[in-house]
């Protein structure tokens, strides 16, 4: 993950807001995340594509853009590159610890899109989860790394940590991106994580329900703490409301002013925020994470840790495996690459 170190920051930020750097573990998450391109390949990594043609196959995309994609995940120390061929060059990919260590945060980002943003199949997810374990089928649960308790927006209390902000440049670095059409991250497979990461994979939605989550709910705060433009601020209120995320309530008649709450669909969304969190604050933050969670519940402080709805074990890589209507349990990558992408689609009719 050296190169990541070495890569951020470039430049220090224009502006400085004080709100900025909370939960920036999150931003830099995000921001691999919600490259679409990159999300897709990691996914398909996941799936257990390994070459160059199996991610091909599945993905679809030009050449270049996937060979530019597997070079920066490589660069940026998600994926390794192994020969797997000594006579003509030949590399495969696999996932480093790094890489790996991801996981949790897309069964996170998948449950949240099942739970709220299926819909379009008959009431069915895409996916679903069977934890090899305990052999169950199982969804993720958000939990306390300290005493395994379930964790929830009310729950947890937050203090600086030694990376404070040392490190807002990088979510202020470049805009995402993020292609510009919200369909291209299901390309090839219909999918959960896609979904959630069209809500707030976009920078100023992003930092929208980041504040939201400590305590901000009216205009002009989200304005001091973001210095964010009042056009941009409300179109992003009104993207939130529009996916169910958050309310608006009036808390004053004359002038009419409004504050904006989340419904229970946002205050789900805060267990990808701390897994993300925990992934960035790993991996990101040389040790230094910027924020410390603690757990009300148990009084500990606590990073967020992803198990098994069934038995509470933790959820990791090697201890999922999927069902899924679109790929056969065992055989997902196989199943994957033997075919062309519009079949995916196809199987619905
Ligand atoms: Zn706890
Ligand atoms: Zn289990």
């Amino acid at each position: 993950m050296a190169a990541i170190l070495t890569q951020a920051p470039a430049s220090p930020p224009a502006r400085s807001f004080p709100g900025i750097s909370r939960f920036c573990s999150v931003g830099r998450t995000l921001e691999i995340l919600s490259d679409a391109w990159s999300f897709m390949v990691l996914r398909e990594a996941f799936f257990g594509a390994r070459r160059y043609e199996q991610f091909q196959a599945v993905l679809g995309l030009p050449r270049t853009t996937l060979a530019k994609r597997l070079n920066h995940l490589t660069e940026l120390g998600l994926l390794q590159r192994i020969a797997y061929s000594s006579g003509a060059l030949r590399f495969e990919y696999r996932m480093s610890q790094a890489g790996l260590d991801l996981f949790p945060t897309m069964m996170v980002l998948l449950a949240f899109g099942d739970a709220w943003l299926g819909g379009s199949d008959k009431g069915r997810p895409p996916l679903q989860l069977i934890h090899k374990e305990c052999g169950h089928a199982c969804s993720p649960v958000v939990a306390c790394s300290a005493c395994n308790g379930s964790v929830d927006l009310h729950d947890v209390q937050y203090r600086s940590g030694p990376g404070a902000g040392s490190s807002a440049e990088v979510a202020e670095r470049k805009r995402s991106r993020r292609a510009s059409d919200p369909g291209v991250l299901e390309r090839g497979r219909p999918c959960s994580v896609a979904r959630t990461l069209q809500i707030i994979g976009d920078r100023w939605s992003f930092l929208v329900l980041r504040e939201m989550y400590f305590g901000v709910r009216r205009f002009d705060e989200f304005q001091t703490n973001l210095g964010i433009a009042s056009n941009i601020l409300t179109d992003r209120l009104q993207r939130l409301a529009g996916h169910g995320i958050v309310e608006r309530h009036a808390y004053q008649v004359r002038p009419e002013r409004f504050e904006y709450r989340f419904t229970p669909k946002g205050m789900d969304l805060y267990g990808s925020m701390i897994v993300m969190m925990r992934w960035g604050d790993k991996w990101l933050s040389a040790g230094r994470p910027p924020l410390l969670l603690r757990h009300r519940p148990c009084q500990h402080d606590f990073h967020a840790q992803v198990v098994c709805s069934h038995c509470r074990q933790p959820l990791d890589a090697h201890n999922v495996t999927y069902f899924t209507r679109y790929a056969l349990p065992g055989a997902a990558a196989t199943h994957a690459v033997e075919r062309p992408v519009s079949d995916f689609g196809a199987e619905e009719n």
